[in-house]
């Protein structure tokens, strides 16, 4: 069995590949190791590496986020938010702040946290000031959250629960066999981890697709290509758990627990793309003295001009979607930068654009993409 990620490219190199194979990498973490890595130029040709729907930030609806910051300007409050989620735009006149950065600038309490125990402990040094925690993310982040309220939490703190499952998103993309834009698939390890590897077997049971769980190393990551490559190949279609020695059978038993203590799941928003069935966390009845839905009004205005949309000429619904590379976006590099970002993609650490900028990746530099061979 190989070790390195050099032997795990040369069995690669070595295989009867077709004149293209399509394979989805659903994770952020994933994408950001692979354009790192720069393990796309060192793969043969015809092999194509999509990143998928697992950026947390880009795909927090606008109106959650436009939420957040009305709550921060309007009620006399603190606002905590993961550093990602400050740059993030919505869609307000320019009169107004367009992010909870630049709500912070005009004097709103906003201020950024990197864990949910960050929360309890700025809750407690406030006293009885009352703190929103802006939780948006996916199940590994919805875990820590859902502890933190298993433990208990001060009275002043209430959260702003904006969490979403990963496994739904690739169902949506797996539904209409038709419009299916690759071959294979890369599951997300961080997720299975907490969620059991088990969670993305219908990938291949329901939709005959090969898939693998992966680690973030680009060896790991090179050892779950090869599976679904070798898989493809042979016309058969399995799970294989390729990060064993961190994705356990069953995933994290504690952590579910604690997700079904804290947490009901419910149809849910996602930025640009719209409702997914069953693919959002809310927080469960016993928990309604620390929703912040519930505490405070409701600055939703419906009326808003574009409320929910991508702003105009933004693909980032089709980039997290895995139809469109970041490059094909006409204002990659040109209007959209990490310095102004104008999608939440070019925004967060997890954003397939923005990674792909920091990888040195410039405008149609490719000879190819996905929307011109789909
Ligand atoms: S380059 Fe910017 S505008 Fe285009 S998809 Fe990416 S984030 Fe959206």
């Amino acid at each position: 069995m190989p070790t390195s990620a050099g032997e795990w490219l040369e069995r690669i190199r070595a295989l009867a590949l077709p004149e293209r194979v399509k394979v989805l990498n659903v994770c952020g973490g994933h994408e950001r190791s692979i354009s790192m890595s720069g393990l796309r130029t060192a793969l043969p040709a015809s092999i194509e590496l999509i990143p998928g729907p697992g950026c947390p930030v880009c795909v927090c609806p606008e109106e959650d986020v436009y939420e957040a910051i009305q709550l921060a300007r309007r009620e006399n409050l603190t606002v905590l938010a993961f550093g990602d989620m400050l740059r993030v735009p919505v869609n307000v006149p320019r009169s107004e702040p367009r992010s909870l950065e630049q709500a912070k600038a005009a004097g709103a309490d906003i201020r950024p946290i990197a864990s949910p125990i960050e929360a309890v402990r700025i809750a407690e040094s406030l006293g009885s000031r009352p703190v929103v925690f802006f939780a948006a993310g996916f199940e590994t982040t919805m875990a820590p959250v859902a502890a933190m309220l298993a433990e208990g939490v001060p009275d002043n703190l209430s959260v702003l629960l904006s969490g979403r499952l990963t496994w739904p998103a690739v169902s949506l993309l797996l539904g209409d066999s038709r419009e299916v834009g690759f071959d294979a698939l890369i599951a997300p390890g961080h997720v299975a981890t907490v969620m059991g590897p088990e969670e993305w077997e219908f990938v291949s049971r329901q939709h005959g697709m090969p898939a693998a769980v992966a680690g973030f190393r680009p060896d790991t990551l090179l050892a779950a290509l090869y599976s679904v490559l070798r898989q493809h190949l042979s016309g058969c279609a399995e799970l294989e758990n390729c990060y064993p020695e961190v994705v356990r059978p069953g995933g994290n038993p504690r952590a579910q627990h604690l997700l079904r203590a804290t947490m009901t799941i419910a149809d849910a928003n996602w930025r640009g793309i719209g409702t997914i069935p069953r693919s959002g966390f809310e927080l469960k009845e016993i928990y309604a003295a620390h929703d912040a839905r519930r505490a405070f009004p409701s600055f939703r205005d419906e009326t808003r001009k574009r409320m929910g949309e991508m702003p105009p000429g933004c693909d980032c619904a089709r980039v997290v979607l895995g139809k469109l590379y970041p490059d094909q976006c006409r204002l990659y590099g040109v209007a959209c930068t990490p310095r102004s970002p104008i999608g939440p993609c070019m925004v967060s650490d997890e954003g397939a654009c923005r990674i792909w900028w920091a990888a040195g990746k410039r405008k149609n530099e490719r000879a190819s993409g996905i929307a011109a061979e789909a």
